[in-house]
C-alpha cells in the first residue's frame, strides 16, 4: 500500500527523503508542490528528475481520498463527502462569508458523544481521522477553490466528530495548517468546537495556540444539559465553565458558546436568564443557532421570535450575543446529515 504524504510536516517528509538518499532541498520542493501548488500527481512536479518522479509514484501518494459527492448550496456553501482509504466517508463544508472562506473540517468518522439531536452521534463512533485525513480534506477543498482563485482563510473544526476526543491528530493538524511551511493560516482564524471535554480543554490551554474555543453548550443547567449533551454527566458545568475561563485567560481569546435553539426544549426566556447568570463574569460570546432539523430526530427549530426574545434577555445583562444564520441548511450542512442520506451502501465505493 502506498504511503500518503499530505499531512506531514517538513521534518517528517525529510525523514522520508533521507531514506531515499535525496538531498535536503528535495524536501522543500515536495512541501511546495503539496501545500503551495496543490499538485497531487508526481508526474507534474516538473523540477524533480523524471526517474525520481516515477520512484515516488511507485511508493507514495500525495492524497488518497476521493470526492464521493460535491453539492453546492445557496450563499456559496459547498459540501463534500470524501471517501477514505478504507471506504469510510467524511464530510467537509466550505462556507463563504464577507470576511473570507471558511473550511469546516471533520475529525472523526461518527462520534461517541451521543447527543440525541445529532445525526452523526446516532451512528456511534467508527474511528478517529488521522492527520493525513484531516489535512486531506483541506487539500481537496483548496484544490477546488484554486479553480476560482479563492483561498481558505479560516478553519473550523466543527464537522463530524469531537476533535478533543481525537486530541493528538486534531491539534497537530491545526499546527500544520498554521505553519509557514504548510498553508499558513493564522491561529486567530481557527476555531475548535467541543462539547466540553474539560481535561482536554485544560491541555489545549497549555499549547500556545491562540485559537478560538467554541463550546456546544445548548443548556444553562446540568439538569437539561445532561439530557442534551450526555458528556455533561462526566464533566458538569461546575467543571466546564472554570476550564473555559482558564482557556480564555491563557489564550487571550474570548470563548464562544454555541446554543442550538430547539423549540420547547431550551428556548424559554427563563433559561436565557439562567444562562446570563452562568456566563456573566466571563469573556465570552454566545451564538444562538436556529436548530437544523435532522430527519428521524425528534427536535424542531425554535421560531425566530423565540430566538430573538432569548437574545434580548442575554443582551440586557450585557452579554455579547448573536443569532447565527443556519448556513448550509439547504444542503444539509448539519453534521452527519449528508452521510445519512448517502446510506452505507453508497458511502463505500
Ligand atoms: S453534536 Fe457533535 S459531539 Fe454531539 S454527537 Fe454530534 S458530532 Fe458528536
Amino acid at each position: 500500500m502506498k504511503t500518503v504524504l499530505i499531512g506531514r510536516t517538513s521534518e517528517e517528509l525529510a525523514q522520508i527523503t533521507r531514506g531515499l538518499n535525496l538531498q535536503a532541498y528535495r524536501t522543500d520542493q515536495l512541501m511546495d508542490w503539496m501545500y503551495r501548488q496543490r499538485v497531487d500527481d508526481f508526474e507534474q512536479m516538473t523540477n524533480l528528475p523524471l526517474d525520481l518522479r516515477s520512484q515516488l509514484d511507485e511508493r507514495f501518494r500525495v492524497c488518497d481520498m476521493k470526492v464521493l459527492q460535491h453539492r453546492t448550496g445557496e450563499e456559496g456553501t459547498e459540501k463534500f463527502a470524501f471517501t477514505l482509504r478504507d471506504g469510510e466517508v467524511v464530510e467537509t463544508v466550505i462556507m463563504r462569508y464577507e470576511h473570507g472562506v471558511s473550511l469546516c473540517l471533520s475529525t472523526q468518522v461518527g462520534c461517541v458523544m451521543g447527543c440525541p439531536f445529532c445525526a452523526t452521534g446516532a451512528g456511534g463512533l467508527l474511528r478517529n481521522l488521522s492527520r493525513p485525513e484531516i489535512l486531506g480534506q483541506w487539500f481537496l477543498a483548496q484544490r477546488r477553490l484554486d479553480e476560482t482563485g479563492e483561498r481558505i482563510s479560516h478553519v473550523v473544526m466543527m464537522g463530524m466528530g469531537e476533535p478533543l476526543n481525537n486530541y493528538e491528530h486534531s491539534h497537530k493538524s491545526l499546527r500544520l495548517l498554521h505553519s509557514e511551511e504548510g498553508p499558513g493560516i493564522s491561529y486567530r482564524r481557527m476555531t475548535l468546537s467541543t462539547v466540553g471535554i474539560t481535561p482536554r480543554i485544560l491541555q489545549l490551554a497549555e499549547e500556545d495556540m491562540p485559537i478560538t474555543l467554541a463550546v456546544s453548550l445548548h443548556a444553562p443547567n446540568d439538569y437539561l444539559r445532561d439530557r442534551l449533551v450526555p458528556v455533561n454527566k462526566k464533566h458538569p458545568l461546575s467543571e466546564l465553565i472554570p476550564a473555559c475561563e482558564l482557556y480564555a485567560e491563557h489564550s487571550g481569546r474570548r470563548v464562544s458558546f454555541e446554543y442550538a435553539m430547539m423549540k420547547g426544549v431550551n428556548d424559554h426566556p427563563e433559561l436565557a436568564r439562567e444562562l446570563g447568570v452562568l456566563l456573566r463574569d466571563m469573556t465570552c460570546h454566545i451564538n444562538l443557532i436556529p436548530f437544523n432539523p435532522v430527519p428521524g430526530v425528534d427536535y424542531e427549530p425554535s421560531p425566530l421570535e423565540a430566538v430573538r426574545k432569548f437574545r434580548d434577555v442575554l443582551s440586557m445583562v450585557g452579554l455579547s450575543v448573536t443569532i447565527r444564520r443556519p448556513l448550509g441548511l439547504e444542503i444539509d450542512a448539519a453534521c452527519g446529515q449528508l452521510r445519512r442520506h448517502l446510506g452505507a451502501e453508497d458511502a463505500v465505493t
